[in-house]
């Protein structure tokens, strides 16, 4: 039998739990939506001021994984890419 941890997705719009991987904005890749009426709701609720910031701070956050990691400049760049995903789990 498999696994029974299910992974869920929250809409940020409308709260609605999804067991099917919802679309994230396009932008900041930090929220997720179940349809483009709910992104559209939530974009002009206030999250087109919010996007730009979010994927900001994504990128610091990733740049300072990097950076603790040592000197990242001689890793290949596939070794880069994999520690970075372990450490968004
Ligand atoms: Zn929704
Ligand atoms: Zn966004």
């Amino acid at each position: 039998m498999a696994s029974l941890t299910v992974e869920t997705w929250q809409c940020d719009a409308c709260g609605k739990e999804s067991v099917t991987k919802l679309q994230c904005c396009g932008g900041c890749k930090s929220v997720y939506y179940c349809d483009k009426k709910c992104q559209q709701r939530h974009w002009n609720a206030g999250h087109k001021n919010k996007c730009k910031t979010m994927k900001f701070e994504k990128g610091t956050k990733k740049f300072e994984t990097c950076t603790e990691k040592g000197d990242s400049r001689y890793f290949p760049l596939l070794l880069i890419y994999n520690t970075i995903k372990l450490y968004e789990k």
